[in-house]
């Protein structure tokens, strides 16, 4: 069974954390997924080290909010091809 997890996250003007003590344990998280009010999709220092906690694939939604503003990357932060299955 696929389960999507949100976690609570705290934010202020210039930094976002996510409470990843509330992660439910489970060895087969495949990914992670985010948004960021910019439109740089680029992952962060702190996604960074999110990402390691979070599984292999980790998606970045930035502003426009579009199809075509979201990108892929791998656990290193390397942009990955994203192919949308419909
Ligand atoms: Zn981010």
């Amino acid at each position: 069974m696929d389960e999507f997890v949100v976690l609570p996250a705290t934010y202020g003007r210039s930094y976002s954390s996510i409470r990843l003590d509330l992660l439910p344990y489970d060895s087969h998280i495949l990914g992670s997924v985010h948004s960021h009010p910019g439109p740089r999709a680029s992952p962060s220092r702190g996604d960074l080290r999110a990402f390691k906690a979070l599984g292999e694939t980790h998606l970045i939604i930035a502003s426009p909010f579009t199809r075509e503003s979201v990108k892929a990357f791998d656990v290193k932060g390397n942009e990955v091809r994203l192919e949308v299955v419909e």
